[in-house]
Order: structure tokens, then C-alpha cells, then sequence
């Protein structure tokens, strides 16, 4: 087995969805890694999650999709409505029409459901140890090995390093010359509410995005229908810094009449919904640096450490699953070469995740145009063909990990 090749395990900082994913990945070639996570606990806040078929068809083949198909809903549409107005922009096709296009369905979860699924499988997974309450500080790669320590001086050896700690990266920083992060202007709140005996405008089986002037809304069933997540994003006037770090704040109680004020004029059933929201937790949206490379040695980044992105395509964690399988798989075919399967894992992942960064800040920008050429906007949703608004999205969702399957737009 391929794990023959390497004297120690695998290093990985971070147990998310990308750390996990990688590590489970991994296993499945028999090659032993070393999770250290920082957090003591895992506590994946309430919120929820949308995977698309790129991402569904990394869960399948990670074997974790059958414990979460009862767990997940697959809307049959999005609903793209104006909020002043509340009208309907258009009704863009998901359910088994995006199944049969990309032959995977769209999932939405509830985070907590995500993580649980994968801690499970690689907790029962032989090749995969897991060590908490371990916060990696810095790093030292003499070329045979990888050395990483924490602020209690205690050191723990590997063959690589994968750095899978999130936004916040402290391997980026320690070992990647990355500006820092800048506010993007936009404050984030979501929640997580019991779904029944509220409208089915906002209940029914489908996603929901409302579009203001600086503002969105998004809302989908989780859990088979019981909750609904919602997530909001509006103006960021003054500016709190989330912390950075594994224990940044993404927490901050924020009441819905702060929340509504910086919203604007909104139409008074969607106000209604809003207002029934019984907690909202806050955290401020940050700019995300693009890295042209994020190897060196025996170190690589994945996830959003190598690639954060705002969340205006739904697509940071799908991405950081595509990453699980692709360096995977590049490790299983040069175990013995860690450091050149780092180099072709970042040349062949940086072209599509700079992609998919892009085109969320460019959704982000047509979301919150502002009101006249919102209304261009508005005419062309209404004009062309649903399907054909979604062929646009053929390179995202279309994608496999061995690049026999990317339909081109
Ligand atoms: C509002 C919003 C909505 C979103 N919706 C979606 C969506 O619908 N679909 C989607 O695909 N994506 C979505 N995302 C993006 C998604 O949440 C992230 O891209 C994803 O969680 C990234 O996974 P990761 O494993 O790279 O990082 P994380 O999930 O952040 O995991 C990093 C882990 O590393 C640990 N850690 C941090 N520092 C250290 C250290 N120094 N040492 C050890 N451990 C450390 C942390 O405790 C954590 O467990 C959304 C994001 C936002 C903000």
C-alpha cells in the first residue's frame, strides 16, 4: 500500500470539513495522517450548509453520502426574488434536473450534520489519529520531515504538513508571504429556526434568495424540512473585528432591528419572516487574499487557508472537498515525493479555486447592485431561459476530480 512509502504520517492542521476530508481521502489509499485540532470540542455552529454536485459526488466517493442522504434536503429550485418588491426574478432549476446534469445531487445540510458525518467516518478509520486542544504555532521543515509546535512547546513530527486551518490560517502566515485579511464592508448574520407554521413562501422545498441594494437573503429547508437556515448579509458600517485564530468570533447576538436598519426597504413579508428569526449570530465578511501558489517543501495549504472565499456562491467547503480528493490522489501516486505532489496539487488547483473566488465576488457585486441597474439586472433574469442561467454554472458543478467530466459553458 502506498503508506509504505512514508516513515511517519501525514501531518494536518485543522479538523474541518477540509482537514477531515483529506484525512478520510487519504485513508482510503492506506495512507496514515495526524489531525491536530485546536478546539477542544467539536461544535459546529448552527448554520446551514449547500453542497452542490462538485461537492456531493466528493462525499459519495468518500463513503459518507449514505449517512447523510436521510439528513439532507435537495430542493427542486431556487427561487430569486426582488426584496423591495417581493416578487419573483425567476425560478432557477435544481432537484433532479441538476442530479441528471451532473449526476450528483444539490444538497443543503445542516453544518453540524456535515462535520458529525465526517468525524465519524474518520474516527472509525485506522489510519486517521486525532489529536485536540493542539494549536499549531509554528513550523519547521528540514526537508526530511515537518516539525510543528505550540505555545506549550510541545513538538509532534511528520512527513508534510497539510495546513486545513481555515481562513485564519496560521500555517499561511507563518510559512506563505499572504497579505492580511481586509474587511469586505459586509457583516454576515445567519440562524437556524424550527420550520413549522411559517409561509411556505419561506418553508417549501426550495432555496430562497431575496436581493436589495447592498443586502441579501438566503433561506433553505434543513433536517428534512423541521428548521430553516437563514443567512442575511448587509452593510458592515461599524466594522468589529472577529478576532482572527481558531477562535475567531462568527457569534456575535445581533438583534433583528439592527439587522433590518441596515437593510433598508424591504417588502413587508419578508420583514414579517425576518422579524419571527428568534436569535441571529453576526460576524464580519473578510476580503480573501489570492494566493498563485500555497506549496513549499513539505508544506501545503487546502481549504480555505489556501483559498478563503466570500460566500456568495455557496462553494468554500465544496472546494475544500474537490481539494481532499485531488491531493489525495496525487500523494497516492508519488507517496515517497511529498514535496513535488504538493507543487502539482497547487499548479491544479489554483486556476479553478481563483476561479470560483472570483465569480462569488462577482455574484456578491450583482446581488447588491444598487437600484437602477438592479432593475437591468431584474430584466435579464426574467428574460432568459431559467436552464440557461444554470448552463453558466456547467464548469463549477460539472466538475470530477480526474478531469473526465467538465462540461465547458
Ligand atoms: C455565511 C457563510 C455561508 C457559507 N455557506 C457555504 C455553503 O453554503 N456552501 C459551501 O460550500 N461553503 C459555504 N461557506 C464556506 C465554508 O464554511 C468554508 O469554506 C469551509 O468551512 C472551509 O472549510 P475548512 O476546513 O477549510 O476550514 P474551517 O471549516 O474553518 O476549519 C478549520 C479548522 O482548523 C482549526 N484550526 C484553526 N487554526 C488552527 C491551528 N493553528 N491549529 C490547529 N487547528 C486550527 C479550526 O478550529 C477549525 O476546526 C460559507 C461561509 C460563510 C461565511
Amino acid at each position: 500500500m502506498a503508506s509504505g512509502s512514508l516513515q511517519k504520517p501525514i501531518l494536518i492542521a485543522g479538523g474541518g470539513i477540509g482537514g477531515l476530508s483529506t484525512a478520510i481521502a487519504l485513508a482510503r489509499h492506506g495512507i496514515a495522517t495526524r489531525i491536530l485540532e485546536a478546539r477542544e470540542t467539536f461544535s459546529e455552529a448552527g448554520a446551514g450548509i449547500q453542497i452542490g454536485p462538485n461537492g456531493t459526488h466528493v462525499l459519495k466517493e468518500l463513503g459518507v453520502a449514505d449517512q447523510l442522504r436521510p439528513l439532507a434536503g435537495s430542493p427542486s429550485a431556487i427561487n430569486v426574488m426582488n426584496a423591495r418588491e417581493g416578487t419573483r426574478l425567476t425560478t432557477l432549476p435544481l432537484g433532479n434536473w441538476i442530479e441528471e446534469r451532473h449526476g450528483g445531487p444539490y444538497w443543503v445540510l445542516h453544518r453540524r450534520d456535515l462535520h458529525a458525518a465526517l468525524l465519524k467516518a474518520a474516527t472509525a478509520c485506522e489510519h486517521i489519529e486525532i489529536t485536540t486542544r493542539f494549536e499549531v504555532r509554528d513550523v519547521k521543515d528540514d526537508g526530511d520531515g515537518v516539525h510543528v509546535g505550540n505555545a506549550q512547546g510541545v513538538q509532534i513530527s511528520g512527513a508534510g504538513l497539510i495546513g486545513a486551518d481555515g481562513i485564519w490560517s496560521r500555517i499561511r502566515q507563518c510559512v506563505f508571504d499572504a497579505p492580511p485579511l481586509q474587511p469586505s464592508g459586509k457583516l454576515a448574520a445567519r440562524a437556524v429556526m424550527p420550520g413549522q407554521d411559517i409561509d411556505t413562501l419561506f418553508s417549501g422545498n426550495k432555496i430562497g434568495v431575496w436581493l436589495s441594494p447592498n443586502s441579501h437573503i438566503v433561506h433553505y429547508p434543513v433536517r428534512g424540512g423541521r428548521d430553516i437556515a437563514v443567512v442575511l448579509i448587509v452593510p458592515d458600517t461599524g466594522h468589529q473585528p472577529n478576532g482572527a485564530g481558531f477562535n475567531a468570533n462568527w457569534n456575535t447576538p445581533r438583534g433583528a432591528d439592527q439587522l433590518l436598519r441596515r437593510l433598508g426597504p424591504v417588502a413587508p413579508q419578508l420583514i414579517d419572516f425576518l422579524q419571527i428569526v428568534p436569535s441571529w449570530r453576526s460576524w464580519t465578511l473578510y476580503d480573501p487574499p489570492v494566493l498563485s501558489d500555497w506549496s513549499k517543501g513539505r508544506v501545503t495549504l487546502l481549504g480555505d487557508a489556501a483559498h478563503p472565499m466570500l460566500p456568495f456562491l455557496a462553494q468554500g467547503a465544496v472546494m475544500a472537498l474537490e481539494d481532499a480528493v485531488v491531493i489525495a490522489n496525487l500523494i497516492a501516486q508519488e507517496p515517497a515525493n511529498l514535496p513535488d505532489a504538493f507543487h502539482k496539487f497547487a499548479a491544479m488547483r489554483v486556476k479553478r479555486t481563483s476561479r470560483v473566488q472570483a465569480e462569488s465576488r462577482r455574484n456578491g457585486q450583482i446581488y447588491h447592485l444598487g437600484p437602477l441597474p438592479a432593475q437591468a439586472r431584474n430584466l435579464t433574469m426574467k428574460v432568459i431561459p431559467p436552464r440557461r442561467l444554470m448552463h453558466r454554472y456547467d464548469w463549477l458543478y460539472g466538475w470530477r476530480e480526474r478531469g473526465d467530466y467538465e462540461r465547458s459553458s
